[in-house]
């Protein structure tokens, strides 16, 4: 064990579990975005997509370019396979990814009945094993290795399992409550056992599937470090994922900052900007197209109006009568703009004035009537790329990044 305290860091699946749910979707240039605001944020991590599925290939390797041009820094994208020396292989061939988490399940449920016969427990263990050494091989630097459906996952097996994944030269095991079952309190003493006995960071994946999420990734957190290791708590933004999501990024921001219980007793990654909440989470509802409900914690519409006689007599005689955190803390309080006159939109039926008159109010300029017309071809791309609006960050981002976005936006299918 470390002599430093352990930390709760925070993984965000957004890009990974968001975008893998039933019905919702971003486009290339969204998680993107998505990956700028996410450092902006200072989160420690994004898990930015799948190396091995080809249409991923150049968005991945895109952002990777932005990482070592500085743009995407410091923030660490990591890739999503199956815990197979194949797909590591695939994976560090046709991408330049540097991070990667390597999973397979590990339940009696998935090994019986998904698996059926094709692999035994065994198998699972030497499998995972030689995909983590050839992960090693080729250079990676974090390698996770997620137990898929941990949650119901004996408990000697599951350690068997952690074992086996840091001797092969996993950095860090993920405790996937992949369905939804745990409850606080047995989380906590699962993932405190795991983590006594095999001494390894811990990363904590809950899902929503109880109303559980954010309580239970908060739990699995406390008892990785009060075993003495750190925790990766995996987050999606407005709690988008799969069935009924993931543990909202916000709230178990929230919850560790102001909840009783954590507040001044666990330490957050101090990088992390909870003043980047309400930015974040306007963009992700505005690109997967889901409204956020007027009660979510932190940015719903309601969190701050007070209407009821002692509530607002309460909130205007001092806002800690009724509110836990301030609208600050959570970027909120500047007031939005709405264009309710003339408006002029760029999109991919767009000619140079208007798309000139789009980028003058940005104040972005070109240095010539050539430049203007290769990003104007670009912009025009992206919106038919997108199929909605582009925004100002986004109209912005193509400014300043073209080449990049030439690369995002490339898609051959059937091969090169
Ligand atoms: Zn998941």
């Amino acid at each position: 064990m470390g002599g430093n305290t352990p930390k709760i860091y925070i993984l965000d699946v957004t890009n990974r579990d968001g975008v893998q749910t039933a019905k919702l979707s971003l486009a290339k240039l969204e998680k993107t975005m998505v990956n700028i605001y996410l450092n902006q944020m200072g989160i420690h991590q994004s898990e930015f997509g799948f190396p091995v599925t080809r249409h991923e290939v150049n968005y991945i390797n895109a952002n990777l370019e932005l990482a070592e041009m500085g743009v995407l820094s410091p923030i660490i994208l990591s890739g999503w396979v199956r815990a197979i020396p194949q797909d590591v292989e695939v994976a560090c061939s046709q991408t330049n990814v540097k991070h990667l988490n390597l999973s397979i399940s590990t339940s009696r449920q998935m090994i019986e009945s998904k698996f059926k016969g094709k692999y035994t427990k065994d198998d699972i263990l030497r499998i995972m094993s030689e995909a983590v050494k050839v992960a090693r091989a080729k250079g990676i630097q974090t390698i996770g290795v997620n137990a898929e459906d941990a949650s119901r996952t004996d408990d000697d097996y599951l350690y068997q399992f952690a074992k086996y994944a840091k001797d092969a030269g996993a950095d860090r095991l993920r405790y996937c409550d992949t369905v939804g079952y745990d409850e606080p309190s047995t989380i906590y003493r699962r993932i405190y056992e795991l983590a006594k006995k095999v001494n390894m960071a811990i990363e904590v994946h809950c899902h929503n599937d109880l109303g559980l999420a954010v309580a239970n990734s908060i739990a699995g957190a406390r008892g990785a470090n009060d075993a003495g290791v750190d925790a990766y708590i995996n987050t999606t933004i407005n709690g988008v994922g799969e069935r009924a999501g993931n543990a909202d990024l916000v709230s178990v921001i929230l919850a560790l900052k102001y909840s009783s219980g954590t507040a001044g007793k666990y330490i957050l990654d101090e990088n992390v900007k909870l003043n980047m909440a309400w930015k974040i989470c306007k963009y992700a509802s505005y690109a997967f197209g889901i409204p956020i409900p007027i009660n979510q914690p932190g940015v719903g519409a309601n969190m701050y109006a007070h209407e009821s006689g002692i509530h607002a007599d309460g909130a205007l005689k001092d806002w800690r009568n009724y509110e836990l955190y301030h609208y600050e803390d959570i970027g909120r309080g500047e007031p939005e703009i709405i264009e309710t006159g003339r408006q002029i939109v760029v999109g991919e039926y767009s000619g140079i004035k208007g798309f000139r008159n789009v980028y003058d109010k940005l104040e972005i300029e070109f240095k010539d009537e050539e430049e203007a017309r290769r990003i104007l071809e670009l912009v025009r791309y992206a919106n038919v790329h997108k199929q909605k609006p582009l925004t100002e960050d986004e109209l912005r981002f193509i400014a300043q990044y073209p080449e990049i976005v030439r690369k995002i936006l490339t898609m051959t299918p059937g091969g090169q």
